[in-house]
This record gives C-alpha cells, structure tokens and sequence, in this order.
C-alpha cells in the first residue's frame, strides 16, 4: 500500500493532461529577447551522452528542443570513448579466446590480426552511431544546430552569425584528456590517438593510474604490443578496492604488462625515431613507438564564455551545480563529465540528464529527480574485467565504524580456466575470479561489491538492483544457484546467513519458534 501511495505523484506528474498544462505555463513563461533568430524551451549545449539524453526527454514530454553540437553527435562515448573502447576490449578478449582454444581441443593454425581492418570496420559501427543519434533527434522534433556555441547574454548563445535563447538552457559539452606540462610532450598521444592508431605499435609507454589507462594497456598488450605502465603509487584505481586492484595487477603482470612506478618528466625523440621517457627521478626509459597519457581530463568550458551568462566555474573550469544539476545562473542547468564532483560516466551523465528534463517538462517533483551519486554500478574492461558498486571495505569502516561492518570474501577459478584446459602460457595459471561483499549492520545489509574476472562485467548490473533495494547477505544466499556458472559462487559464499531464525526446545528437540533473524 505504502509502496502505491508514493509511487502516484510520479504517475500523475506524467499524465499527459498535466503535461500539457505544464508545459503551456512553461510557454506562457517563456521570454525571448528580440534579437534571437530563434527561440526555444531547452536549448542544449552539447549532443553527447547528457545532452541528447535530456533534449530528447524533454521533447517526449512537449518541450521546444534544440541541440547544439560542434563536433560528432554522441560526444566522447560514442566517437573517442567508451564505443570504439569496447570494440578494442572485445577484440583483446577474441585474442585470449583464441589463445585459449588449443586447450579445448581446437587447432588454430595461422592467426594473423589486421588493426586496419578492424579500424575500418570500428570507424564505420561509430559512423552508423552518429547517423542514429542524428535521426533520433530529428524523430523527436528537436532542432540540430551545427556548430560551436557561445554565450552572449544570460539564456543567450551565439552559434556563428546566429543567435538563440532558450527559456532552459542545459551545459553539457563533456571534457578533453588532459596532457602533462612537459618537454617533449607533443610526441605523445592521449586516448584520442589511440583511436586513430592504424597499427598496433610494438612497444607502448602507458601513463596513468585510472581505469582508462589499465584497460588501453589491457588492450594493446593482448593485440600484440609490449606494454610499460607508468603509475605513480603502488597500485592503480587508487579509489577502488585494494583487494581485487591487487587481482588485477597480479594478473596483468602474468599477461606481461611491465609496470614503472614514477613520474615521466621528459619526453625525447631517439635517432631511430622511437622515443625516450625520462623520470623525475632521472631513470630512463627507452624504445617506445607510442607513449600514451591517460592521466585524466579536463571540461571544455572555457570557450563557452559562461562568465557573461552568470555560471560560475572551479578553477579546472568545472561547473559548479548544487543537488539539482542548478547552476548559479537562474534557468541554466549543468550535467555530466563537466559538473562539480562528477562521476564521470555515460549512464550518469543520461540518467542525470532524464531525471533534470523530467522536472522541468513534466513537473516531477525535486525530491523524485535528484540524481543518487552514492551507489553507481560500474565496470573497468581491464583484462580481467573489474565489476564494482558501493564501498569498498576502508570507506565502509569510516562511516560505520568497525562494530557495524562484516566482509565475504572469494577468490575461485571460473571452470572456464580449470586446469584440464590451460595452455602454456597463459597469463597467471590459473585466472581467478575474487569477490568481496561489504555488509553493515546486524542485518549484513550489502553496502559494496567488488569483482574481478571472466563476466564479471556482465554479472553486476543485476546484482546491483538487487543492492539498490537494500538486499543482505542473506538475501543474496536465499536465491537458488544457477549452476554450473561463475555467479552462483556470489551466493554462496560462506558463513551463509538464514533469512529466518528456529529456536529448538532443548528438551522436547522440537521447534519452539521461527522469527527473523535480524529483529533487533
Ligand atoms: C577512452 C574513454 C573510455 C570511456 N569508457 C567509458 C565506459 O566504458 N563507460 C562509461 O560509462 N563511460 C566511459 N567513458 C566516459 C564517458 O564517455 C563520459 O562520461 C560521457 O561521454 C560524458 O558525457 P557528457 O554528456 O558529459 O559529455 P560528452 O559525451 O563528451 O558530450 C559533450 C559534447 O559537447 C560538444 N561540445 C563541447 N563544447 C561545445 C560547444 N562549445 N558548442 C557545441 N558543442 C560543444 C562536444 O563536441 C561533445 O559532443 C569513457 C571516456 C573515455 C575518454
């Protein structure tokens, strides 16, 4: 009952008679100045993952639409980003298939891999994509405007000698790799440049501790390159769970990645035309054909002029947005890789943008479409992939205190890797798969899941629903095992929980009472 009841506001808020009502006083509302060539409802700034995610809500819910993009539409996901990413990932793991085959009783003679080829074909899946994205918008009514945008007033923006006004606008034009000051810094590339590589280079120089860089040196190492990867500290994925990092780097070591803990400070052309990385601490590294920053990246927001339109930015030229994606200009929003404290992720960037433009067009209350930070499902396409969602157990401690938290932890072989099947040299012998559960609470209700190994990537997404709604532990070992596979061993990790307590008499032997476990 309890349930219905706060599920009915959402429900009329998106009655099509209200919509209307709501979107005819948005109309009324609606200001142009005089000097616009044209006006609209929402104009959005930027055609990538939040911003035709949002115009394209918008426009389902009535709303006037225009999208203004300078580049390709569907932004870095779909040209420089996690598309074109996946493509390479899928193409490391038919490599380690194909390695994998003699063990399964294959004979595979004569294995050659064409990258130009692949390019070709991955350039052309990006090419069908933007094409989509282009007949979605104009499916939904919304107005493409080429070109690169610029505010000239408050709600106002200039898109060559053209001027446009929106009652709402949205900044979503997402971010750039950022590139270390340093001498010879123009001989490297960021993952831009590796998308445009037509070649696998024989020996690459990967700098960076993020998930970007771990699964570009994944990827180049299984296609055929000798990787070196540069990292800072110890470990990479410095916010992730230490436990299955350690997986990770135990196994890309195996697979032959070499990994440098230091800082390049130079970058140098050798005679032979490879290039030379020299450490701050002056070691040098040498031979590289490509040296490849992923070291972070940075939102493209200065050419925006946001000063005359009021919205203020950090000094990285971050927008700086409260709760509700406001920024401090009245009636501009700001979603995606560019806000203050973003997580910068495609999903996020479309769910932030959606929950935004059903406020504004469809009335849905603010409390309904806050964005949820705390709890985002997300997977590093590493070799072996990395799953996780939540906390990890150090950040779980400071905010519970140890008294409140308990941890499940696994590490098996997935029967994928079970020895019988194994070939030489494959990788660490053999692959694991780790999990680690994080629960509070008396109730062991589930605060973080971290994974790594063969389909973790795959395994999440449903488990994390199953989190969303506060599943405990012993929830996760009420549901019956799919067997034989690598999830089933998620929900049997021991010491298993009862949903349900039997209190036996100690005399008579009989069940006295059953009752929840976890009643306080
Ligand atoms: C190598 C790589 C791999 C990634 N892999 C994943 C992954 O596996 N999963 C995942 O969830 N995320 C991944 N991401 C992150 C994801 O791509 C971003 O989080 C997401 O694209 C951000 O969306 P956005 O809307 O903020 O910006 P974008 O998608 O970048 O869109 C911004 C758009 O605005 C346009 N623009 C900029 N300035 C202007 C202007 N002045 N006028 C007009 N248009 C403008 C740009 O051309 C661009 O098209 C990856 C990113 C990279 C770089």
């Amino acid at each position: 009952m309890l349930a219905a009841l706060a599920v009915l506001p959402l429900c009329a808020a998106y009655a099509p008679a209200t919509r209307t009502a709501l979107h005819l006083q948005a109309g009324r509302r609606a200001h142009a100045p005089q000097m616009a060539d044209e006006h609209f409802e929402y104009l959005v700034i930027g055609g990538g993952s939040g911003g035709v995610s949002s115009a394209r809500r918008a426009a389902a819910h009535g709303a006037k639409v225009a999208v203004v993009e300078r580049d390709r539409l569907g932004g870095t996901c779909v040209n420089v980003g996690c598309v074109p990413k996946k493509v390479m990932f899928n193409a490391g793991s038919v490599q380690e298939i194909l390695h994998l085959a003699s063990g399964y009783g294959f004979t595979v003679e004569g294995v050659s891999f064409d990258m130009a080829s692949l390019k070709a074909k991955r350039d052309a899946y990006v090419k069908r994509l933007n094409g989509i994205y282009e007949s979605n918008l104009k499916n939904s009514g919304i107005t493409e405007i080429k070109g690169d945008a610029v505010f000239v007033g408050p709600k106002e923006v200039k898109v060559g000698d053209q001027t446009y006004t929106g009652t709402t606008v949205l900044i979503a034009v997402g971010g750039t790799p950022t590139m270390p000051d340093i001498p010879g810094i123009e001989l490297g590339i960021t993952s831009d440049g590796f998308f445009e590589l037509e070649a696998i280079p024989k020996r690459v120089a990967v700098v960076g501790s993020g998930y970007i860089a771990v699964e570009l040196a994944g990827i180049l190492q299984l296609l055929g390159a000798q990787v070196d990867l540069f990292i800072r500290g110890e470990l990479p994925l410095r916010t992730m769970e230490p436990d299955v990092v350690s997986l990770l780097v135990e196994e890309m070591t195996a697979a032959g990645v070499n990994w440098v803990r230091g800082e390049i400070g130079e970058l140098a052309a050798a005679a032979d035309g490879t290039k030379t990385a020299t450490l701050t601490s002056g070691a040098k590294h040498e031979g590289y054909d490509e040296v490849l920053f992923a070291i972070g990246r940075r939102p493209v927001t200065e050419s925006l002029n946001l000063e005359t339109a009021g919205v203020e930015t950090t000094a990285n030229g971050e927008v700086v947005v409260d709760a509700a994606q406001r920024t401090t200009a009245d009636g501009v929003y700001a979603v995606g890789d560019i806000i203050t404290g973003a997580v910068q992720l495609t999903p996020v960037a479309i769910a932030a943008g959606r929950l935004l433009s059903d406020r504004l067009f469809a009335g849905v209350p603010e409390e309904e479409t806050i964005m949820d930070y705390d709890m985002i499902p997300t997977v590093v396409f590493s070799h072996p992939t990395m799953a996780v969602m939540g906390l990890t157990e150090a950040q779980a401690l400071e905010r519970y205190g140890a008294d409140e938290v308990t941890v499940h932890k696994s590490t098996w072989v997935n029967m994928m890797y079970s020895r019988e099947f194994l070939v030489e040299g494959h990788g660490a012998m053999p692959p694991k798969t780790r999990a680690k559960i994080v629960c509070v609470g008396p109730e062991q209700r589930v605060v973080g899941l971290h994974m790594i190994g063969l389909a973790v990537d795959e395994m999440l997404q449903g488990f994390g629903v199953a989190i969303k709604m506060g599943a405990t532990k012993a929830d996760f070992d009420s549901i019956v095992a799919i067997h034989p596979t690598s999830s089933e061993e998620l929900v049997t990790i021991p010491p298993w929980q009862a949903k349900y307590k039997v209190a036996v008499d100690e005399t008579t032997g009989k069940v006295a009472a059953t009752g929840p476990a976890f009643a306080r």
